[in-house]
């Protein structure tokens, strides 16, 4: 039995991240978010290179048309490499045959000229016109107000939405972004938002990541603005982040059904539209919410975009999966060398 649905939508993705797995184990045990931020995640952004972000990008979309997505929205950092970085994470993509979404997290922790370079490859990115893109905040608790405000300057110049990470943690304040959202923002978690909180755009949720960093439940029912589903850069695999928005929904009200959060991951189609075009044949029994949310480990037979076949018989068809696979081990090993040199 098959079944077909258009491309899935991975709604918030750091595919700079592909790589992590298998890193050498922080200093310390992270006690809490802020650590894991600290001892993990801001350590390995200062090691990446354009050449680690280059294979990070193709493993991840690789990973990503093995699970059915075909579209990802990309919230990228490197701060010892942010110029063109975001065309590489593009013309990776577009080699694996994945729609990709780009932004550059800007954030004031590398002090104003790492705020400004971050800009200026957002605008560098959205000026070249060639991919879609949002200007990206890393979140407002590592930015001045300086920097909000030129960021939410520059989307409104680009035409386009923010793409930013809101109350992960109880410590964001998040209401210095009040005054800027709009409809076309994606505002990512939301976990430590009041009901009322009077921002204005799409909520992301990542329930695998809020879990993995303990950082509690988001509970997204309660949001009147839309709901999508990302993965926070934990693989691409949307029918897996769908049941698990399903089952940590179900958690904390019995009376959910898959149906919610199939709505959330449909929403994905209305960020990144292209993707009703791309089409993806599963082994499955039913497209029934209720039946996907209960059929654990489906896998795509054959993944379509455009009418061009990019996946079929388990592997890729416009690139060599192996010699990515290989490639980005490579380059995870040369990027865990240089970890060990970076502090906290
Ligand atoms: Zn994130």
């Amino acid at each position: 039995m098959t079944v077909a649905t258009p491309g899935l939508v991975c709604a918030h993705h750091h595919l700079y991240s592909s790589l992590a797995r298998g890193m050498p184990a922080p200093p310390r045990t992270p006690a809490g978010f802020i650590d894991i931020l600290e001892l993990v995640w801001w350590r390995l952004d200062r090691a990446l290179d354009l050449e680690t972000i280059e294979w990070s990008a193709k493993l991840g979309a690789l990973e990503a048309l093995e699970r059915g997505s075909t579209a990802i929205i990309d919230h990228h950092e490197s701060p010892n490499a942010i110029e063109g970085s975001l065309s590489v994470i593009a013309d990776a993509c577009e080699e694996v045959g994945v729609r990709v979404s780009c932004a550059y997290g800007v954030t004031d922790r590398h002090g104003p000229d790492g705020a400004a370079a971050g800009l200026a490859e957002n605008d560098r990115f959205l000026a070249d016109g060639a991919n879609e893109g949002y200007v990206g905040i890393h979140a407002a608790f590592t930015c001045s107000d300086e920097t909000l405000a030129a960021a939410a300057e520059l989307a409104r110049k680009h035409n386009v939405g923010v793409h930013v990470h809101v109350a992960e943690g109880a410590n964001d304040d998040w209401q210095r972004l009040a005054d800027y959202t709009d409809d076309d923002w994606l505002l990512i978690h939301g976990v430590h938002l009041p009901d009322d909180h009077g921002l204005r755009g799409t909520f992301v949720h990542s329930p695998r990541s809020n879990m993995n960093n303990s950082v509690g439940y988001a509970r997204p029912a309660r949001f009147e603005n839309p709901v999508a589903l990302g993965t926070d850069g934990i693989g691409a695999d949307m029918l897996e982040e769908f049941r698990l928005a399903y089952v940590a929904a179900r958690a904390a009200d019995v009376t959910t059904t898959p149906d919610l959060a199939w709505q959330w991951l449909s929403t994905g189609w209305d960020l990144m539209p292209a993707a009703l075009n791309d089409q993806v044949v599963w082994a499955a029994e039913s497209d029934d919410p209720w039946a996907l949310a209960f059929t654990t480990g489906t896998s795509p037979l054959e993944v379509c975009v455009d009418g061009e076949t990019v996946w079929e018989d388990g592997l890729p068809t416009l690139v060599d999966g192996d010699e990515i696979r290989a490639k980005a081990a490579e380059a995870a090993q040369k990027m865990f060398a240089k970890l060990q040199e970076i502090e906290p």
